[in-house]
């Protein structure tokens, strides 16, 4: 049995004739109602004042039957309004309902109840995976899979998109490469890719605020395809003020070096631990700081597993690489505190003084004498360092020095 067309809806904003889009009013989803679907943003805000009062017939209805309850009615434009942020960005609902997958591309097992049953046991939690030629050779396949979508994401990331149409974008590029976009639904995560601008360190949800020129916007993606996790991310710069802002490049391309410069140590034998010496040392020769909350992880079948790779200094990780091993680096820099608070959406993570944050990550392989960066950049990828801007050429500092 077919479910109604998105196409023949109607617009439930009461001076509005147009057809619906598919923004719909997440009080009316939570009271269980239908036929909420609004045409736009706009439209749902100029109707918000009337729009209500359906929910309070349906919550009085309700109230008959049930315990009595408050029930909240967010405001599109603060739905926590005694919620204190650190910085500017504010989150812009609603979001548009879940994305689905057909049933034919194979699903993760928390693709239903939000619960990675298989990463929570033993094996998951404490057992290093080393994984033969041929699931290394899966490995290879959907982190190839994942750096095409992650670069068709990057060349939509432009000012005037929101991050829902990112979102949009990414589902389809992965149900096209037979991939499940492995955030849907881990731990209820409610999208496809997380997208993080700005003073977002990292989980940030696809919404409907629209990327303004002067941003930095990160896009981590993750597929799952044929059995296995393939993930990474990169920061990128949002028109050319942002690329034109000294602050935004020191934490943007000191984030990328970082990275790099992990890479450079992994090998048989090389530990764990040491990853977050070399991150942390050149983040503070840049002046920046270095989050302290979230890990690289291993992956291969399982999207998060051992090892736990931190990015600060004088970690405690236990372990070293071994070839076989899958895992990822995924440095998050910011250009003040390195504390974080996470938003009431259980998943934002903000820096703690709203000041500007960078992240990149790949998923790498451990060879016999080295690494290979299984999610490596493309000649044509999107992207890709930038100059700081203004930057002092050497001859500047003898002219300053001759100064007489
Ligand atoms: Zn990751
Ligand atoms: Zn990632």
């Amino acid at each position: 049995m077919a479910t109604e067309s998105p196409a023949k809806r109607k617009c439930a904003g009461g001076d509005c004739d147009k057809d619906a889009g598919t923004l719909q009013c997440p009080t009316c989803l939570k009271l269980g109602m239908k036929e909420s679907y609004f045409c736009s943003q706009d439209c749902f805000k100029r109707n918000w004042a009337t729009h209500k009062a359906v929910h309070k017939s349906q919550s009085s209805f309700l109230s008959n039957i049930l315990t009595p309850k408050v029930v909240s009615e967010p405001d599109p434009d603060n739905p926590w309004p005694n919620f204190s942020y650190t910085g500017t960005l504010r989150p812009k609902y609603p979001l548009t309902p879940r994305r689905d997958v057909p049933k034919s591309i194979p699903h993760p097992d928390y693709w239903r109840d939000g619960i990675p049953h298989s990463e929570q046991t033993f094996k998951g939690r404490t057992r290093i995976d080393i994984l033969d030629k041929k699931q290394q050779e899966g490995m290879r396949k959907v982190c190839r899979l994942a750096r095409e979508v992650l670069d068709i994401a990057a060349a939509a990331a432009v000012p005037g998109v929101t991050t829902d149409y990112i979102d949009e974008l990414v589902h389809k590029a992965c149900l096209e490469r037979d991939s499940y976009p492995s955030p849907l639904n881990y731990g209820h995560f409610p999208k496809s890719v997380c997208t993080s601008p700005n003073e977002v360190i990292c989980h940030g949800i696809p919404d409907q605020r629209v990327l303004v020129d002067g941003d930095i916007l990160n896009i981590d993606v993750t597929l799952y395809h044929g059995g296995f996790h393939g993930d990474l991310n990169e920061t990128y710069y949002i028109g050319d003020k942002a690329k034109a802002d000294p602050e935004s490049v020191r934490v943007v391309e000191t984030a990328r070096e970082c990275l790099d410069e992990a890479i450079k140590l992994v090998k048989p034998g090389a530990l764990y631990r040491d990853y977050g010496n070399v991150i942390e040392k050149h983040a503070k020769n840049k002046k920046c700081s270095v989050i302290r909350t979230y890990c690289g992880h291993g992956i291969n079948s399982l999207f998060h597993c051992s090892p736990s790779i931190p990015h600060y200094a004088k970690n405690k990780s236990v372990g070293a690489a071994k070839e076989g091993v899958c895992f990822t680096i995924e440095p998050m820099i910011a250009l003040g505190s390195y504390r974080d608070k996470t938003w009431p959406d259980d998943w934002t993570s903000v820096t703690i003084d709203g000041k500007r944050t960078a992240q990149f990550e790949h998923t790498l392989l451990v060879t016999e004498d080295g690494v290979e960066i299984l999610t490596a950049r493309l000649p044509n990828s999107p992207g890709g360092p930038v100059p700081m801007p203004g930057a002092v050429v050497e001859t500047n500092g003898e002219t300053n020095g001759a100064a007489h």
